[in-house]
């Protein structure tokens, strides 16, 4: 998602293109970013700490077999045709019709957990990491829902949603997110925490912004992670770590996403990746205009892995060993944000 496009884009005006257009097109839709009255918005800093998540019955279906792939040299096959992946110990959190009902039965033979985070298994305690893949394989297909105007907090409204970016090649972001979502989702189980997804797979379309924002203080989350690929100029690389500017659950609340932020960042880095070169300061970078953290009132941090229109990041982005190594980093730094590992 290019938050940096969109801001530029702005000033085009409403773009309402057709689906191929929308598919190719940055993450978040254009659309006004005027800015908010600092008063139309009245934070909270009640949000409930020991909600427990929703089950919603037939989503959660428990499966033997449902490890995320291993690392592999080749490039990844868009997860579009595979079974969504879910632990048994996973909440998914419920995703607006229409839902596809016609995915294949058959999942792909899956490898064990990595051994190597195995050693703090079982030291999160339980405590609810909440992971919100950006955007959804059928987001492009459906504009009308999608492209809906949507509470974003401060006085602002988004889209429902957005399509994502790409790769040049034509790799789609909500695939990457999809694909280091369910790798981080893996790594976390192994460490002892409780995954709660914003999606349940990757051909939904949705769920809106506020939405996601609302399943991950609704469920309590000590972490929320948003994961999310730019769509920037060719020369740009490198990740970077966003948190809310106006702290809409408040001083306290905001030094944790703060803290949250730096613990990732720090992570990242050791995994081997690089801060964005162009955007941020040192790979953090506060926002107001976006309402997955304009509406959560959790610690809460959305992260541009990488930049899928630079030949280097979109090759790490759209390779499984990439993902898995962008996964093990964003594991490290809810690990060592939440002490568990
Ligand atoms: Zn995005």
């Amino acid at each position: 998602m290019s938050y940096h496009l969109q801001k530029r884009r702005g000033r085009f005006g409403v773009i309402i293109a057709a689906t191929a257009a929308l598919f190719l097109a940055s993450c978040a839709a254009p659309t006004d970013q005027a800015a908010p009255p600092s008063t139309s918005f009245s934070p909270t800093a009640s949000a409930p700490s020991t909600v427990s998540p929703v089950t919603v019955p037939g989503l959660a279906t428990p499966s033997s077999s449902s490890e995320a792939p291993a690392p592999s040299p080749s490039p990844e096959p868009t997860t579009s045709a595979e079974e969504p992946i879910v632990e048994p110990e996973t909440v998914i959190a419920d995703t607006p019709e229409p839902q596809d009902t016609t995915e294949p039965a058959q999942p792909e033979p899956q490898e064990p957990a990595q051994t190597e985070d195995q050693q703090p298994a079982a030291s999160g305690g339980g405590r609810v990491v909440v992971i919100d893949p950006g955007h959804n394989g059928a987001n492009g297909a459906n504009p009308d829902i999608i492209n809906a105007l949507v509470d974003a907090g401060f006085g602002q409204t988004k889209p429902c949603n957005t399509t994502g970016t790409a790769t040049d090649d034509g790799y789609p972001e909500h695939v990457f997110t999809w694909g280091v979502a369910t790798r981080l989702q893996s790594l976390l189980q192994a460490r002892g925490f409780t995954v709660v997804m914003t999606r349940d797979s990757d051909d939904g379309v949705g769920p809106c912004v506020n939405k996601r924002a609302a399943i991950g203080n609704n469920a309590g989350a000590a972490a929320v992670v948003s994961i999310h690929g730019d769509g920037d100029d060719a020369s740009a690389r490198g990740f970077y770590v966003m948190t809310a500017e106006q702290a809409p659950a408040g001083a306290a609340m905001a030094a944790q996403s703060d803290g949250l932020a730096g613990d990732m960042r720090d992570a990242l880095e050791n995994a081997g990746l690089s801060a964005s070169n162009h955007l941020g300061s040192a790979g953090l970078w506060k926002r107001n205009d976006l309402a997955g953290l304009n509406l959560s009132t959790r610690p809460t941090v959305m992260i541009e892995m990488g930049n899928m229109r630079n030949s280097a990041d979109a090759a790490l982005m759209s390779s499984s060993s990439g993902q898995q190594q962008m996964a093990q980093g964003l594991a490290a730094g809810v690990g060592a944000y939440l002490g568990a590992g």
